[in-house]
């Protein structure tokens, strides 16, 4: 083999629309000089992060690899151990002059990236990043006098008018390497994937991604404004865990709303504006690193919270006697993912009612959620918590039974997860405590009171606020 480029896929688990594989083409032709060069593409199984991720995100993350080895047409080199050692000693094992990335940009992984580059200088092997996993990258929005946005509305508009390339065509005289993966890499993939206990897993893969965003502009998009935050139904997109993964660039998905050919209607504006709000906690997060797992803003520094203890453990498992909460608590451990309404309710159930800090709840739902992103994840745990980056007060509190009966209104996404309260009918559901037989399938009793909670939650936050 001449030296051929290397592509190291992280967050970009795609062949589409992917900017750093062309860069890793031109540069394996122009080190050729004859002809394409070619690039071998690998992906670094690093038993740190593996280590931390919980059955769902495992079993995803190597579905996905499949996918993508598949795309690749089986030549995706999978190599295990940490990244500073792993890559370097691939590119000399290779002979390989460049290696490329989309640019990370959560604070763990620019360190790492930082630290990879640096091993990759002193043997003289280029480092090059193309792109990242934002339309725009993080850090690129500024505001008027250089700095960045703090609150979401302006930063969206700030984002549009920003803009984004079109989406990256892929090099069509791709040459791809053949490396020999790590065989325990391999084994410990396929364990995962068979110990996948989840019923419920997506299809992965760029193509699966492609489809599923295909069926859903082409359907719930139009109602997309009115029914995204119905639990009960099939509104949303779902691309979130494709998204995280890289298996389909927010780009291709812009391109695509803003194709005049489409007539897509108000719902692909909405849609573009929760893409914005992905971009934004990217944002927000390159710029305070330390919000990964700190209180964005002091207000509520003084503030006291309980360890929760055995409730905790109610609430990860879903048995707070709150229909609703409890439903979606079950959807994230059968499901590895949570509609976006529910994450809002159970986050504001554990720190409200439970008065429980936010990061315990941010760490549970990293751990099992297939789509779990720090940035998303944790700053919409603080825009719950009212520590974050604007809009929630804390004296917001979400009513559990309230939640339920409007965005579940005929209390079908309760019934799909309790079995428990599968013989109520209808709304009944979500207030077993007022029919005679609301408890006859051993559903628990509610640990706390709403009611009280609140006003105990309002309390403190008062006594912090003087
Ligand atoms: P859709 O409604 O179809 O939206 C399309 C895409 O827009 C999503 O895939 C996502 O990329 C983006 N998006 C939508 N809403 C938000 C939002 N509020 N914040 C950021 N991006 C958004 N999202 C994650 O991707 N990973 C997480 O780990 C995560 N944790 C969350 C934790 C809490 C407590 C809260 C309140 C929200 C969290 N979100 C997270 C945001 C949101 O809940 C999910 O992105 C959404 O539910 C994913 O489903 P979907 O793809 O069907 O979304």
């Amino acid at each position: 083999m001449s030296s051929p480029s290397i592509l190291w896929l992280r967050r970009d688990l795609r062949r589409g629309d992917l900017p750093a594989l062309g860069a890793a083409h031109d540069a394996a032709a122009s080190a050729s000089g004859t002809g394409p060069g070619e690039v071998a593409v690998v992906f670094v199984l690093d038993p740190t992060l593996w280590k931390g991720a919980g059955d769902a995100r495992r079993a995803w993350l190597a579905e996905s690899l499949q996918a993508a080895d598949a795309a690749y047409e089986g030549r995706l080199c999978v190599r295990e151990g940490d990244p500073v050692e792993v890559v370097p000693a691939l590119a000399a094992e290779l002979g390989a002059h460049s290696v490329h990335v989309s640019r990370e940009t959560t604070p763990a992984g620019r360190r790492r990236d930082r630290a990879v580059a640096a091993a990759l200088g002193e043997a003289g092997i280029a480092w090059v990043e193309t792109g990242s996993p934002y339309a725009v990258g993080p850090g690129s929005v500024r505001n008027g006098s250089g700095t960045e946005y703090k609150v979401f509305t302006p930063f969206s508009k700030a984002w549009r008018e920003h803009g984004w390339p079109a989406p990256a065509t892929e090099p069509k005289d791709l040459r791809l390497a053949q490396v020999r993966s790590d065989q325990s890499a391999l084994t410990t993939l396929e364990d995962a994937r068979e110990a996948n206990g989840l019923p419920a897993l997506p299809a992965a893969g760029e193509a699966a991604a492609l489809e599923r965003w295909a069926d859903f502009r082409d359907g719930a998009l139009a109602d997309y404004g009115t029914d995204r935050d119905r639990a009960d139904l099939d509104g949303v997109s779902r691309l979130s865990p494709y998204l995280k993964i890289g298996a389909v660039h927010p780009r291709t998905l812009l391109a695509d709303l803003a194709d005049g050919r489409r007539n897509l209607g108000p719902g692909a504006d909405r849609f573009a504006t929760e893409l914005a709000w992905r971009e934004f906690y990217a944002d927000v997060l390159w710029h305070h690193p330390e919000s990964a797992w700190h209180d964005l803003r002091p207000a509520l520094s003084g503030m006291d919270y309980d360890d929760g203890g055995e409730a905790v453990e109610a609430w990860r498992e879903g048995r707070t006697g709150y229909p609703v909460v409890d439903a979606a608590m079950r959807q994230l451990l059968r499901e590895g993912w949570m509609h976006n309404r529910m994450r809002m309710v159970t986050a504001s159930f554990l720190t409200k009612d439970l008065h429980v800090w936010w990061p315990i709840g941010a760490r549970h739902f990293l751990d099992h959620l297939i789509d779990g992103d720090i940035a998303s994840n944790n700053h919409g745990w603080q825009w719950v918590a009212g520590t974050g980056t604007d809009a929630s007060p804390y004296f917001r509190v979400f009513n559990p039974i309230t939640q339920g009966l409007r965005f579940d209104p005929h209390g079908d996404y309760v019934r799909r997860y309790v079995p428990e309260l599968a013989h109520l009918e209808g709304p009944a559901v979500h207030e077993p405590w007022k029919h005679d037989d609301g408890y006859a399938h051993d559903y628990p009793e509610r640990l706390v009171d709403h009611a009280d909670e609140r006003r105990e939650a309002l309390r403190r936050y008062a006594s912090v606020r003087g």
